[in-house]
């Protein structure tokens, strides 16, 4: 058995409210499913008793189930709890500047089928009626599906947690946009609305939440797709600062003269190392530059160009160890300013990690404060497992089952 943090799972007591001990329980079964009662008291380190009055008030709301009974060689066989992801689903939504991608997720946040996407229209309420459209029709297309739990969304802006109106997303154009209330209208569902980066980083904390070991958790996640979003998580919570934007480590000056950025300001780290910015230097054209591009341009995306690089195309390479410079300088100030213990980085910019990593590594090297913060510990994270959708998957459904972090 794994072992248990207790500083992470707090050993419940009398003075524990109810409503830690549920989460406790369902993070358990969750985390380690199908798993019994008696060793549920056993890791939570209470009285079985205490144990079963939690578990029969789960099971009567539907949110945990008993199944097979398991095998002991003494005594009566104990029955396994476990969560019934399968009828109840939430469906995940990533919002970027060229394109928008849905999924269903199981209760788990595990996609149940692959994502769709479809180009991405700036008006708000055009966006959201073709987004509700997309909705109704993946729900549709899976009948086995008896619930869904609700919308989560990731966008590449600064949100305003409690009202969740998106702030600014530069990308797109909007300030002060009330997706949640539109998408909800239009759906029907609860829909909870997330930067792309924080929502990245929670998903990756509620996965991982075991295995940090015995480090304080810190963790950064860093998306890089149409533009950079950064998600901070600090002893177990998002970092969302006063204003709602901190950890824009995207819009942090690498050059005072660089290029135009979509903020409005010049030599922003995203102007470097976004994948526009990746394929604008390819083509050996200017970032920012508007109007027609040439076909063979028009569609042509990061992903091809790494295919280029493994091709041996000189240009594709440098085009490519240019970003990597840049995405290991931006990492270094990551570094130094937060000191994290693990660094995730998310987009398509990762299929060629074998390739960019030791560009990656020397960067960081170059700019790290000490030697031992050049080797903080940066995981690439596949494009194939979705980060950005899993993280507005995690926005639905991590609450339910997030254990509280007690310092
Ligand atoms: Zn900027």
């Amino acid at each position: 058995m794994k072992r248990v943090h207790t500083s992470r799972f707090r050993v419940a007591t009398r003075g524990t409210s109810r409503e830690i001990n549920r989460s406790i329980v369902l993070n358990l079964v969750r985390e380690r499913q199908p798993i019994s009662r008696a060793d549920l008291a056993r890791v939570m380190d209470v009285r079985r008793g205490a144990v079963s009055l939690i578990v029969n008030d789960l099971l009567s709301e539907g949110l945990i189930f008993e199944g097979a009974t398991g095998e002991t060689v003494r005594g009566r066989k104990p029955t396994f709890l476990y969560i019934d992801s399968r009828r109840r689903a939430v469906v995940a939504a990533d919002i970027r500047a060229s394109e928008t991608f849905v999924m269903l997720a199981d209760l788990l946040g595990k996609p149940m089928a692959g994502p769709s996407s479809f180009p991405t229209v700036r008006d708000p309420k055009e966006l959201v009626a073709l987004l509700a459209e997309r909705i109704k029709r993946l729900l549709a297309d899976h009948p086995e599906v008896d619930a869904c739990e609700g919308v989560g969304v990731v966008v590449p802006g600064m949100v305003e947690h409690s009202t969740m109106r998106v702030l600014h997303a530069p990308t797109l154009g909007w300030r002060n946009v009330n997706l949640r209330e539109l998408l909800a209208a239009a759906t029907g569902f609860p829909v909870q609305i997330e930067n792309s980066g924080r929502a990245c980083a929670l998903a990756q904390a509620w996965a991982s939440r075991d295995d940090l070991g015995g480090t304080s958790g810190d963790l950064v996640f860093v998306s890089v797709s149409d533009g950079v979003g950064v998600g901070v998580m600090i002893h177990g919570e998002v970092l969302r600062g006063r204003h709602n934007i901190a950890g824009e480590f995207g819009h942090l000056p690498l050059s005072l003269d660089g290029p135009r950025c979509s903020c409005g300001s010049n030599g922003c780290w995203e102007a470097y190392v976004s994948n526009p910015a990746t394929l604008a230097r390819y083509f050996g054209r200017q970032v920012e530059q508007a109007g027609p591009t040439r076909v063979e341009q028009r569609h042509f995306t990061v992903e091809d160009l790494i295919a280029r690089a493994r091709a041996h195309d000189a240009k594709a390479s440098a085009a490519l160890e240019t970003t990597a410079r840049y995405l290991g300088l931006g990492l270094a100030s990551v570094i130094n300013v937060l000191d994290p213990a693990r660094v995730y980085v998310g987009g398509e910019i990762t299929l060629a990690w074998d390739l960019i990593e030791p560009a990656v590594r020397a960067a960081i090297a170059e700019r790290a404060l000490t030697p031992a913060a050049a080797e903080t510990d940066i995981r690439p994270v596949a494009s194939t497992e979705y980060p950005r959708l899993r993280g507005a998957a995690a926005l639905v459904a991590a609450p339910a089952f997030a254990a509280p972090v007690v310092a």
